[in-house]
């Protein structure tokens, strides 16, 4: 999950990072008056950010400094309703400036091609660092970090050392470069980024822009990111998926998958997408993997996700059966069909092998649903959804 910036300001804060004060507003009204707030608090200048999650909002005329809280109204209604990269611009943060002598640039990320954490700074921070790293890779500084060990004081003293800061302010920039690793590391993030970190004329140095990534298969010790998920954004169906613990991805195709295993959905997705070369180009409609223990319940929260998806025409239902037997999945199947009634109107293909079966198909022939086919094999089945999905 990626945090707005505002969201990441806040995160720096909480765990003492130096950063500027900002108040978030969505009409120029409330821009004014957080403009007005700053100003009474000592800002001689404030700064109009758009709160979009992606990179490029200064170049795209999504951060604009303002005088006045009149001159912070008149840039927030232009921002508001911007479109930057594809983002609709719904918030903006009204951030007391800063007077910028320098701008430098940190983050420390995953590493997973290395399994290993990646800092990386340079005291050629600003907008452009994908620019610097392509045309002068030697001015960014790359140092491995041992994810038992973090980025203690000899580690940060590694990295200030390797961008070539100043010696005057080596100290200070390394103290906020630990805090930064307790931000990564408290928090479960797989990316903490500050462009610009700033030395201010005043002599400090500020994070004054910041990109967290927050690792959400730890979700469960940080109950309070739920609060950080942007829930405006989410997709309906992921949203309701999420909300019945369902491991679902939204795709944009035309035949809805269920398997048990992850790996077997993934392979069904191939083979769907094959077999629906010879259907008009149908394509799988989502990843929904149901896990071990498919009860009939879990069965129909998945169905039922699926078939809210109006985009769906057929159903493809794979499943191996191994701990979970393929009686109990049939069962899960008859229930599911029962539970849903009416709501069920799409047709579903169901190809169901391993552990048990002969009484899995019993079952569902026993049950001759009229929107149900059985299918002996994986690729037969994919074929028949894709088939039905097309003529649909
Ligand atoms: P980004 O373009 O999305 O990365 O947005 P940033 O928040 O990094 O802002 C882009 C640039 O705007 C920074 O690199 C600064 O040069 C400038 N900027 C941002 N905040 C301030 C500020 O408080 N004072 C001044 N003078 N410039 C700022
Ligand atoms: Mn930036």
């Amino acid at each position: 999950m990626d945090l707005f910036e505002y969201q990441a300001r806040d995160v720096f804060e909480k765990h003492d990072v130096p950063v500027l004060a900002g108040i978030v507003a969505t009409t120029g009204d409330e821009a004014y008056a957080a403009a007005e707030k700053l100003i009474a608090d000592g800002s001689k200048v404030v700064v109009v950010k758009a709160q979009v999650k992606t990179g490029g909002r200064g170049k795209a005329g999504g951060v604009k400094l303002a005088r006045s809280a009149d001159e912070a109204r008149e840039h927030a209604n232009t921002i508001l309703g911007m479109d930057i990269k594809g983002h609709t611009v719904h918030r903006v943060m009204i951030a007391a400036g800063a007077d910028i002598a320098q701008e430098f640039y940190f983050s420390v990320l995953l590493d997973r091609a290395n399994r290993s954490y990646l800092a990386m700074a340079s005291v050629e921070g600003g907008m452009e660092i994908e620019q610097l790293a392509v045309e002068r890779p030697e001015a960014l500084a790359k140092v491995e970090v041992d994810p038992r060990v973090g980025i203690d004081e000899a580690k940060a003293a590694e990295i200030v050392t390797a961008a070539g800061f100043d010696g005057a302010i080596k100290g200070q920039v390394a103290e906020v470069l630990q805090k930064l690793w307790r931000v990564y590391d408290a928090e479960d993030a797989t990316l903490v980024e500050v462009n610009p970190l700033v030395l201010t004329g005043g002599g400090d140095i500020v994070a004054l822009d910041g990109k967290v990534s927050i690792d959400e298969n730890a979700s469960f010790r940080h109950p309070d990111h739920e609060a950080l998920e942007d829930k405006d954004a989410a997709d309906p169906l992921e949203a309701k998926a999420k909300e019945n613990d369902l491991n679902y991805v939204k795709l944009d195709g035309e035949v809805g998958v269920i398997g048990n295993g992850a790996g077997l959905v993934m392979s069904t997705l191939d083979v769907v997408a094959y077999a629906g070369e010879n259907h008009g180009g149908v394509k799988p409609a989502n990843f929904l993997d149901i896990g071990g223990g498919a009860s009939a319940a879990v069965m129909a929260a998945g169905l039922d996700v699926i078939l809210g998806d109006p985009q769906v025409r057929s159903v493809f239902v794979n499943v191996f059966g191994g701990i979970t037997a393929c009686d109990e999945v049939a069962n899960g199947i008859v229930s599911a069909l029962e539970i849903l009634g009416d709501q069920a109107t799409k047709p579903l293909v169901v190809r169901l092998d391993g552990n048990n079966v002969a009484e899995g198909r019993r079952i569902l022939e026993a049950a001759g649903h009229p929107l149900v086919t059985l299918s002996e094999t994986m690729d037969g089945g994919a074929d028949k959804a894709a088939e039905l999905a097309a003529q649909a």
